[in-house]
């Protein structure tokens, strides 16, 4: 992605805080947390990333959550909680870090909530990613990622130079099990039955950020500069 013509008034050493990405499938939710979280030099925190890798890996936790994620429905939260306090407890992230596909319930906000104000963290900033319901089916069935390096690409909107082979390093592209028309359907209703409240629940809590994420992906990663480096 082309570097932004803005840059942010914070320096990188400078978040102390978690970002939250919030928005439906197929929002570029991944690919603005990855760019965010580099340019603060933090981690970006995905635990769809997460689960993908105990799915490969073959671990109890993957086993676990590859059928539900086939299903296009939300892993129980006795396994994601544990998940995510265990990545973030661990050192990398005292400088702050991006979440991208969490929170995703109310639940899981009241907790994220108090584990973050018992660590010591600011008040986190939360970006909400609002687009048209149409334009996520062209995003969700375009999108292709690299088995290597998690690179995202569309072959609609961010085709590479040679088709099916990552820019960055030449890795194969793959799409996701879950990017399939069939599951689809199930992931966008589960986002507005139980993620959408979030909207209104971190709204009311003064924490939100509305982003027109149908903008073009520089566009948009000037807008998420602003609003987290402009955040108190
Ligand atoms: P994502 O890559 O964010 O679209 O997540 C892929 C899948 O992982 C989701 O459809 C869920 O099955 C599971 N998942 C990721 N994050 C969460 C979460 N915070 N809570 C429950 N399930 C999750």
């Amino acid at each position: 992605m082309a570097p932004a013509r803005q840059s942010s008034p914070r320096t990188k050493d400078q978040l102390h805080r978690a970002v939250i990405f919030l928005g439906p499938p197929g929002a570029g939710k991944g690919t603005q947390a990855k760019e965010l979280a580099r340019h603060y030099g933090v981690p970006h925190l995905s635990t769809g990333d997460l689960f993908r890798e105990h799915v490969v890996q073959g671990t109890p936790l993957g086993l676990a959550a590859k059928p539900i994620m086939e299903r296009g429905e939300l892993v129980p939260d006795s396994i994601v909680l544990k998940m995510v306090e265990t990545r973030i407890t661990q050192p990398d992230c005292a400088k702050g870090f991006v979440f991208d596909g969490f929170p995703r319930t109310v639940a899981q906000a009241q907790w994220l909530g108090e584990l973050l104000k018992q660590q010591g963290y600011k008040r986190p900033v939360v970006v909400h990613f609002a687009i048209e319901p149409a334009l996520l089916i062209r995003r969700l069935t375009g999108r292709r990622m690299c088995k290597v390096g998690g690179e995202i690409y569309n072959v609609f909107e961010r085709p590479t130079k040679v088709a099916g082979r990552c820019d960055n390093d030449g890795g194969e592209l793959e799409q996701r099990p879950d990017d399939r028309e069939e599951v689809i359907g199930p992931r966008l209703a589960a986002y507005e039955k139980q993620t959408a409240p979030l909207v209104a629940y971190y709204r009311r809590l003064g924490l939100l950020h509305d982003v027109d994420a149908a903008r073009a992906v520089t566009e948009v990663f000037e807008r998420v500069l602003e609003v987290v480096g402009g955040a108190r």
